[in-house]
């Protein structure tokens, strides 16, 4: 996610347009993978910062946090933040930034569906895929405490 600067360093103060598209990234630390950012706003370079104002929007994979299954989310941010030029860049890389403003702000309890079933708190199994499941009550600890009882 890499911005030429050239063009902003030569304008001071002045705005332009920007537009980048990040794919296939990813936050190592999180279980919430970032698919893509998309980021469209403007940007001006001023005294070796670059202040951009920009609209974001991400996608991305989360586990649901009833059945883990992955949930796919977009996440609409609108954000100004600042970038240190250093001396003689070409260009500087949104990307730590941007992935830090999104993996801050995204939801981390999302569901796959408002009516998830979530997982058999006895023996895991996906209810959504087996509605029906049943667990067998532990007969032997049942035993146990009626033996204990007599
Ligand atoms: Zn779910
Ligand atoms: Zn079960």
């Amino acid at each position: 996610m890499a911005l030429r600067v050239a063009e902003f360093l030569a304008n001071p103060g002045s705005r332009f347009p920007v537009e980048i598209t990040l794919s296939g990234g990813e936050e190592p630390d999180s279980l919430c993978t970032v698919e893509s950012i998309e980021l469209a706003g403007e940007a001006f370079a001023q005294l070796a910062t670059l202040y951009v104002e920009a609209a974001l929007s991400a996608k991305l994979r989360q586990p649901c946090r009833r059945c883990l299954e992955p949930v796919e989310t977009t996440l609409e941010l609108d954000e100004s933040f600042e970038v240190p030029i250093p001396p003689s860049a070409e260009s500087v890389d949104l990307l730590p930034v941007v992935l830090r403003l999104v993996l801050s702000a995204h939801e981390p309890n999302v569901v796959c569906d408002e009516g998830c079933r979530g997982l058999c708190s006895a023996c895991g199994v996906n209810l959504n895929r087996h509605p029906n499941h049943v667990c067998e009550p532990e007969e032997s600890g049942r035993t146990t405490l009626k033996d204990l009882l007599k």
